[in-house]
């Protein structure tokens, strides 16, 4: 577990025992919004706090004071702060960037719902998240839009969903879904609840990350009356994983709603074999089961963070066999322009034909393995 930082708690006048601290409303109304705010917690040159200011005319920033408190406040490279406090290089818009290169807007069709596959359906209930990472691939709305949508547009959103009976999975997302009041949230997940052919729900939420005393008994007795939900997560440093998010996602796997984990590779944050293998195993070990590898997205403004696409792939060829298969994510581009994910690999299969399959071992060995004398 991390060192807090002790400046943090200074600016705020609170202790990590405080009533306050632990209230996520005091968190979430409390959260640093510009270079100032930074310059508070954090060593900034004033080169560093003028890049800051210039990037937030186009992005906005929101960090949370815990977040914050994760913070090395002496190391610039800081993965934590990497991901919260805008880069200059945000600004830098490359030809082959767009505001929203995965297509949802046309992949939308009605207000607030993308629908990319056939028996599921993206579910956008707000604009707010607790921190408004760097990386976000969704920035177009995100921090941009105003709060949560309101009852009308959540009934316009479920009528979609009741009058297309192909759509078994609701992926309830945003911005975060935990800004939102408990009884908001019910709204909507009641709402669901009262349509035969959604089977299941999963909300997608940072909270347990950037906000973890969000997750409080209430939400989580209001979630289970709801089941089958299951929630994804959002982890892509093992320096985020503290006895506050541990705790939030014991609570939430001991409400028996199953907990997964979608990280992001993010150039100079976390895209190393060591750093993806030692985050993974520190998930599982608090049960929190290993989901996606996110190729970073075309979004303007993240060119900084994109690696080699062959930096996935091997750090994925460097955990198989090595880990438990259970620790070992997806490693997915999410296609330019709106194919959808798409795993990349690594590929094990060296050839295959009528007669057998040649195939590589994690070791790097090649094995044969005859296809079925008889077919159809
Ligand atoms: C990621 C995504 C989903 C869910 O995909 P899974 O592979 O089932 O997790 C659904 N709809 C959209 C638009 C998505 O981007
Ligand atoms: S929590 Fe998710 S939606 Fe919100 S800013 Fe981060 S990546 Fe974007």
């Amino acid at each position: 577990m991390n060192d807090r930082n002790d400046r943090i708690f200074q600016a705020f006048g609170v202790s990590a025992d405080s009533p306050e601290w632990k209230d996520w409303r005091w968190q979430y109304r409390n959260r640093i919004r510009d270079a100032s705010g930074l310059s508070r917690v954090l060593d900034m040159s004033d080169a560093e706090k003028a890049d800051v200011t210039a990037c937030l005319a186009r992005f906005r920033m929101a960090v949370t004071p815990y977040y914050a408190s994760l913070i090395d406040p002496l190391d610039p490279r800081d993965p934590v702060r990497m991901q919260a406090v805008p880069s200059i290089r945000e600004t830098e818009v490359y030809p082959w960037e767009t505001p929203d290169p995965l297509g949802e807007e046309k992949a939308s069709p009605v207000k607030n719902i993308v629908r990319r596959y056939p028996d599921r359906a993206l579910f956008l209930v707000t604009g707010c998240c607790p921190m408004y990472c760097r990386h976000c691939t969704r920035r177009r709305l995100v921090g941009e839009r105003d709060g949560a949508i309101t009852d009308a547009e959540a009934d316009e959103a479920l009528d979609y969903i009741r009058r297309t009976p192909e759509i078994r999975d609701v992926l309830i997302s945003g911005g975060d879904p935990l800004t939102m009041s408990d009884a908001r949230l019910e709204y909507i997940l009641s709402g669901l609840r009262t349509i035969e052919h959604v089977e299941v729900v999963r909300i997608g939420t940072r909270a347990p990350v950037t906000l973890p005393m969000r997750i409080t008994p209430e939400l989580l007795a209001m979630l289970k009356k709801y089941q089958p939900v299951w929630i994804n997560t959002h982890f892509n440093h093992a320096r985020e994983l503290t006895e506050d998010s541990a705790g939030a996602c014991g609570r939430i796997v001991d409400a028996g709603i199953p907990l997964g984990n979608q990280s992001v590779l993010l150039r100079g944050i976390n895209d190393s074999a060591g750093a993806i293998k030692d985050l993974m195993l520190k998930l599982v070990k608090i049960r929190v089961r290993p989901y996606y590898l996110y190729q970073c997205d075309l979004v303007e403004g993240l060119e900084h963070f994109r690696t080699d696409v062959r930096t996935g792939i091997g750090i994925i060829r460097e955990l198989t066999g090595n880990i438990s298969g259970f620790a070992i994510p997806e490693f997915v581009a999410d296609a330019p322009g709106g194919g959808g994910k798409i795993p990349l690999g690594p590929n094990y299969v060296v050839s295959v034909d009528d007669e057998k399959v040649v195939m590589e071992n994690y070791l790097g060995e090649i094995y044969e393995y005859p296809q079925p004398a008889e077919r159809m």
